[in-house]
């Protein structure tokens, strides 16, 4: 399961289309705040589940997506952080919308 085609639509969703004909689409807040980093993941622990993290506009902008191996992708916002590496098969689950790409 590989992604074939990354790009950032209405600035809003991060699209996905997988090898397998698969699409999905994420909110970019929303794979913001699902960053699988170590910062992130103590930030989250740190203020607990009732935690909702309010984002600033560079925080939910990608500036660059890059492949990590053949594995992941690592993604650098606007803001500077750029620690959170998306493993594919992570990055499918955390989707919001799926489809068929037709
Ligand atoms: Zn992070």
């Amino acid at each position: 399961m590989t992604p074939i085609k990354i790009s950032v639509l209405e600035k809003k969703y991060l699209s996905v289309s997988w090898n397998d004909g698969m699409e999905t689409k994420i909110k970019l807040a929303n794979l913001r705040k699902k960053c699988p980093c170590a910062i992130c993941n103590s930030e989250k622990k740190e203020n607990g589940d009732k935690y909702i993290p309010i984002y600033t506009n560079d925080q939910l902008t990608i500036s660059e997506i890059s492949k990590v191996g053949k594995y992941a992708i690592a993604v650098y916002w606007k803001d500077g952080h750029n620690t959170g590496i998306y493993e594919f098969g992570y990055l499918r689950s955390i989707t919001d919308l799926t489809g068929d790409g037709k």
